[in-house]
């Protein structure tokens, strides 16, 4: 009986999630559309603070190079683009919220949201900056640094309560992330890689890749959104350049151009902005001819649902597969693999396998060039392009 009710309790609780999410992605996309009138305010938050360190490194902590790089940031933006309102979550060694930082960023109507970091590994070889977008935890290293990330929340009071029973050391609290989709994904791909682009250029750092997890603090942000890790402090050397103004200043302005070229997009209303427009339409309602446009714009990648897997073939019956039609058939190194479903856009395959679960609990999406499957991330950086 106990073991019911948790369970129960939990799917009522995620339900509950993810329908806020939901709410929130959608009502900012009608009320809002960052992406019409071009980019005009940026929040820039700068990670921890105050009572929380953040990552502490052999001489310095993480709340004081983020504090530096993120003023350095702004300073730039400021004198380079007036037509720019820049706000800081923080602009001076003080403890905020996770929750206040999203709200600071949603109440300011803001266009996009940056969350600067420094990494941190139990060995002290790991180097190399890494940007983040909202996503599914594609590895147990991006998981563990968003849980490291969202452990913060235990300096606050009442965190249960405020993050919907969010527990920073559960990994079953992730699964609340795993239902979850992001409107703005698109853009915050796009923005991550020119990140890590201008990282490796400018500053010469060692490009460790646009990855994909829950972070707690990009979670309920109505804006794209991205966390850059700019470096690991457990690394003796790699500490030594973030601590040094020289270091700061490559990163800042290595951030700064990917943020130049990323207004730059926005502001000419390109085709790719066109794009992730009709894609925010899409999530209210779908409409033939949108999904026309959005088609012909992109890549041959579409998404499906592999619900079952097997080295012996399965007869495509609808007893074998309860009654669900339109199942595709793969080969892969001697596994047979069954698909259903074909989605262009990612949020809508998301919803599909939240509906396909019920009747194939172990249902997961995956993405196909051609008659190729390809990683989600690859799939997504590709479309973002
Ligand atoms: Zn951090």
């Amino acid at each position: 009986m106990q073991f019911i009710f948790r369970s129960t309790f939990f799917k009522v609780l995620t339900l509950f999630s993810v329908l806020v999410i939901i709410f929130t992605l959608n009502f900012s996309a009608i009320g809002q559309n960052p992406a019409s009138s071009g980019l005009r305010k940026i929040v820039i938050d700068p990670g921890h603070g105050g009572s929380d360190p953040g990552t502490v490194g052999s001489h310095t902590r993480e709340k004081d190079i983020t504090l530096s790089i993120s003023l350095k940031v702004g300073t730039l933006i400021k004198n380079n683009f007036s037509d720019v309102d820049l706000i800081y979550t923080r602009k001076d060694d003080r403890f905020v919220p996770l929750d206040e930082r999203t709200r600071i960023a949603n109440a300011e109507k803001a266009d996009l949201f940056i969350s600067i970091h420094c990494n941190a590994n139990t060995s002290k070889s790991p180097y190399g900056a890494e940007t983040y977008v909202l996503g599914l935890h594609r590895s147990e290293d991006n998981l563990d640094v968003a849980m490291r990330e969202n452990a913060v929340i235990a300096y606050e009071e009442d965190y249960s309560s405020k993050y919907e029973g969010y527990d920073p050391k559960s990994t079953e609290s992730f699964i609340i992330f795993n239902l979850m989709q992001n409107a703005y994904l698109d853009q915050s791909l796009k923005l991550a890689n020119n990140v890590q682009t201008e990282i490796k250029a400018q500053a010469r750092r060692y490009d460790r890749g646009v990855k994909q997890a829950g972070f707690l603090v990009l979670w309920k942000t109505s804006m794209p959104s991205i966390l850059i890790e700019v470096g690991f402090l457990s690394n003796v050397r790699e500490e030594a350049f973030l601590m040094s103004n020289e270091g700061q200043e490559q990163i800042a302005s290595a951030i700064f151009k990917a943020f130049s070229e990323y207004k730059k997009l926005i502001d000419n209303h390109t085709s790719f902005t066109s794009i992730v427009k009709s894609e925010a339409v899409k999530e209210d309602s779908i409409k033939p001819d949108e999904e026309k446009t959005v088609v012909e714009n992109k890549p041959d990648i579409v998404f499906k649902i592999q619900v079952k897997s097997s080295k012996k073939r399965i007869p495509i019956t609808p007893k074998n597969f309860k009654n669900y039609k339109g199942v595709d058939e793969i080969k892969v190194d001697g596994t047979y693999k069954y698909m259903i479903g074909s989605k262009k856009s990612y949020s809508e395959i998301i919803e599909l396998c939240k509906q396909l679960k019920k009747s194939f609990p172990g249902a997961f999406v995956v993405a196909l060039k051609g008659d190729t499957i390809i990683p989600i991330d690859t799939a997504l950086k590709e479309l973002s392009l």
